[in-house]
C-alpha cells in the first residue's frame, strides 16, 4: 500500500493519542477499554473529518478549484471541519444545511456546528429534511460555473474513495502505534454514518493483514443498508489504493444499528448515559449524533458480555463535541437510576 502517491495537504495534528480508559473500564469491570483520540486532530475542535479533507482538498487544489461545495445535517461535524479548511487554505467555502431533524430552537439551528461555520467564513443556505442535496450541491455549483467560480463538491461526511484515504492512513497509524505500545487490539468500534471512516479503517486493516476486525455502530440507516454502503465504499477504496480485486469481502464489513433510537440526530437515552458517564469518568466529551450513540453501543455490548474479558478494544473518538451546544435541552434528563 503507496499511500504516498495520493496527493495530501496535512492539516491535522497526528498521530493522535491512543489512551487507556482505565476509570471506564474499572467502572463496566468488561474488556480492556482504550480511546483513539481523533477528536483531537486539532481542526476547528477537532473530529474525523480532518483527515478525509486532507486528501479532498488536495484534490480540489489539483483541480484549480477556488470554491468548495458541501452538506451535511444542520449540526454537521463535516461543514464545520470542511469550512476550517477551506479557511485555512484559501478557498471559498458553501455549504447546504439540511433540516433532518425538524428541531426550530435557536440553540439547534444557529450555536455549535452552525456558529463556527460562520465563524471561519462560510457562507450557509438551508434545504428542507429529505432534499436531494446531491443534486442542491450540483445545482450551486452549476450557478456558480456561471458566476466564473472553479468549484468543488465534496460529498456528505467526505466519504468517497479520496476521502476514506484519510482512514486508511488511520488503520495504518493506529497499527503502528499499538506495535510500538505492545497493544494487541482484539477490536475497535466507532460511529458510522456517511460510511467513509469505516471504508477506510476497513480497506486499509485489510490491506495491511492486521487481522484487526472493525465494528460500527451505525448512526441512522438500517443494517443491511450500512453494510452495504461501507462494502461498497470500502471496495471502491481498496480499487483506488491498487489492491488485488476481491481483498476486500462482505465478511470483513460489520455494523450494528441497534443504537440509532428514532432517528439520525435525535437523542436516546442511551447516547445522553453514555456522553455523562465519558465525561464523568474519562474526562472526555463525545457528541449527541454520533459518538455518543456509538459509545452508547459499546457499553451496552460490554454489559451483555459481547467480548472476552481479556481482550483489548479500541473505541475511536470520531469528535463532535462541538454539537452538545446545539442541543443542551437533551442533557435536562434526570440523572440515570444508579
Ligand atoms: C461524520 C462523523 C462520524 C461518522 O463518520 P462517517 O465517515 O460519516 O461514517 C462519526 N462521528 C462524528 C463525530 C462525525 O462527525
Amino acid at each position: 500500500m503507496n499511500l504516498a502517491r495520493f496527493p495530501r495537504i496535512r492539516l491535522g495534528h497526528g498521530p493522535t493519542p491512543l489512551e487507556p480508559m482505565e476509570n471506564l473500564t474499572k467502572r463496566l469491570g468488561g474488556p480492556r477499554l482504550w480511546i483513539k483520540r481523533d477528536d483531537c486532530t486539532g481542526l476547528s475542535t477537532g473530529g474525523n473529518k480532518t483527515r478525509k479533507l486532507e486528501y479532498l482538498m488536495a484534490d480540489a487544489r489539483a483541480q484549480g478549484a477556488d470554491t468548495v461545495i458541501t452538506q451535511g445535517a444542520t449540526q454537521s461535524n463535516h461543514a464545520r471541519q470542511t469550512a476550517a479548511a477551506c479557511a485555512k487554505l484559501g478557498f471559498r467555502c458553501h455549504i447546504l444545511l439540511e433540516d433532518r431533524t425538524g428541531y426550530t430552537d435557536d440553540a439547534y439551528r444557529m450555536s455549535g456546528n452552525v456558529l463556527l461555520d460562520k465563524l471561519h467564513g462560510a457562507s450557509v443556505e438551508r434545504r428542507p429534511g429529505g432534499a436531494d442535496m446531491q443534486a442542491e450541491m450540483e445545482a450551486v455549483a452549476e450557478r456558480m460555473r456561471g458566476e466564473g467560480k472553479r468549484p468543488y463538491v465534496i460529498p456528505g461526511g467526505g466519504s468517497n474513495p479520496i476521502g476514506a484515504l484519510g482512514y486508511v492512513t488511520a488503520a495504518l497509524e493506529l497499527v503502528n502505534q499499538a506495535a510500538e505500545m505492545g497493544l494487541k487490539i482484539d477490536h475497535l468500534v466507532h460511529a458510522t454514518g456517511s460510511a467513509g471512516t469505516q471504508a477506510g479503517l476497513v480497506a486499509g486493516l485489510v490491506g495491511l493483514n492486521s487481522g484487526i476486525p472493525v465494528l460500527g455502530i451505525g448512526v441512522r440507516a438500517p443494517r443491511e443498508k450500512q453494510e452495504a454502503n461501507v462494502l461498497a465504499l470500502a471496495q471502491r477504496t481498496a480499487d483506488h489504493l491498487g489492491l488485488p480485486p476481491g481483498t476486500v469481502r462482505a465478511e470483513h464489513v460489520v455494523a450494528n444499528c441497534d443504537y440509532v433510537g428514532q432517528g439520525y440526530g435525535i437523542p436516546t437515552r442511551g447516547m445522553v448515559d453514555a456522553v455523562r458517564l465519558v465525561a464523568e469518568t474519562e474526562g472526555v466529551l463525545l457528541d449527541p449524533v454520533y459518538s455518543g450513540k456509538g459509545m452508547a453501543g459499546l457499553i451496552d455490548l460490554v454489559r451483555k458480555g459481547s467480548f472476552p474479558e481479556d481482550s483489548s478494544v479500541v473505541f475511536l473518538h470520531t469528535g463532535g463535541a462541538v454539537g452538545l451546544f446545539g442541543y443542551p435541552d437533551a442533557f435536562d434528563l434526570p440523572a440515570e437510576a444508579a
